[in-house]
């Protein structure tokens, strides 16, 4: 269980000085769950406690952990999970695909929700006790001599929003990388006399409707129509229009994702640590204050190049290719399924039964590369 204050160190793998230096993040063995039917006694935004007045909203339903069992997991976030991501913006927005995650990955940040009385929560006891207290003793034991005394609640929403964020910048970086100009072009919308750009993120359709607004309309309407809007004129960025001429795409795309990236990174700071490794030579550590933090940490090492990513053809799991080879596909395992998918689409092809781009579709390969497969053949 994750308190507001202290909450479980890593233990004595590493040592007390490893603790401040390596990120670690946790998860309840029994996971979360939803609740919809309490009410919170206070916010908590970054840290700092608020108390909610009658009346005031609160987004339901909110992640908390689930009770029953009050063991942590503990992991490596930046160590274990080289993706993590991308897999995070990959998730089915719906209260099952948000609870998969964080069941495996933990909640998002450490100090960021609304908090619940420990007492509202309804234990389901394993093992008979006598009093409420006694009850609270045996699944909270830390309660009594930190007082703390409340559990954080996540809203539903604020995933949501998190994880369009970051749906949004992976989606623009493959465009980019890609040199995606066809989708970049309605991303990416310069005034007439060129004296600024606005930028539009969200699904390609959404913007494609959204573009066709008049100019006024699209810098209120949005939200309405699920994208998230940037205006860079020279009142705003002025450094940012010395860097670019009218009618750039590609450039303008570049900075917008520069400028989401640090804004996510400033809300979700990292530290510095130093550390000595094996041979007592100092070693810089980088530690995020929150998994959602470590995420953009990992997104903006894929942007640097230190770490890069692609999607395996046959089963689909983000994989780090920085030790693999330029032109790696599939992963050894997925190798047989990959070979004989190879080689029945090449028979159709041959045979007149398929086209060229379903093959490449199914392969998870470019076309390109399938027209190589054909010339070989020959
Ligand atoms: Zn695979």
């Amino acid at each position: 269980m994750r308190f507001v204050k202290g909450g479980s160190v890593l233990g004595n793998r590493f040592g007390e000085f490893r603790e401040l230096a390596i990120f670690s993040w946790e998860y309840p063995v029994s996971g979360f769950y939803w609740e919809n039917n309490l009410n919170p006694l206070k916010s908590l935004e970054y840290g700092t406690e608020r108390e909610i007045h009658e009346n005031e909203y609160v987004p339901k339903p909110l992640l908390i952990e689930n009770p029953e069992v009050m063991t942590m997991n503990r992991y490596l976030p930046l160590d274990e999970e080289s993706a993590l991501f991308l897999k995070f913006s990959d998730i089915d927005i719906s209260e099952e695909g948000i609870l998969k995650f964080a069941n495996k990955y933990g909640r998002l940040w450490a100090n960021h929700g609304y908090l619940i009385d420990i007492e509202q929560v309804e234990f389901i006891p394993k093992i008979e006790v006598k009093s409420k207290e006694e009850q609270y003793k045996l699944w909270f034991p830390e309660v009594e001599e930190r007082g703390n005394s409340f559990i954080i609640g996540e809203p539903f929403i604020y995933w949501k929003t998190e994880i369009i964020s970051m749906r949004n910048a992976v989606r623009l970086w493959k465009w980019i990388e890609n040199e995606d100009i066809g989708k970049l072009s309605f991303v990416v919308n310069w005034d007439r006399d060129g004296g600024g750009f606005d930028c539009a993120l969200g699904e390609i359709n959404d913007i494609k409707l959204f573009r066709k607004l008049p100019r006024e309309e699209q810098r209120i309407m949005g939200f309405e129509y699920n994208i998230q809007y940037r205006f860079f004129n020279e009142n705003v960025s002025k450094e940012v229009l010395d860097l670019t001429k009218k009618g750039d795409i590609i450039l303008p795309a570049k900075i917008l994702l520069n400028d989401i990236i640090n804004t996510k990174l400033k809300n979700h700071p990292l530290h510095l640590r130093l550390l000595l490794d094996e041979n007592n030579y100092p070693k810089q550590f980088v530690v995020p204050e929150s998994l959602l933090g470590a995420m953009w940490y990992q997104f903006f090492q894929s942007i640097t190049g230190e770490k890069k990513y692609k999607k395996c053809a046959v089963c689909g799991t983000w994989e780090n290719v920085n030790e693999k080879r330029e032109d790696w596909l599939y992963h050894d395992s997925c190798g047989s399924t990959f070979r004989s998918r190879k080689k029945r689409g090449l028979m159709s092809i041959i045979a007149g039964k398929k086209p060229v781009e379903e093959v490449a579709e199914n392969c998870g390969v470019s076309v390109s590369v399938v027209k190589q497969w054909i010339e070989n053949k020959k």
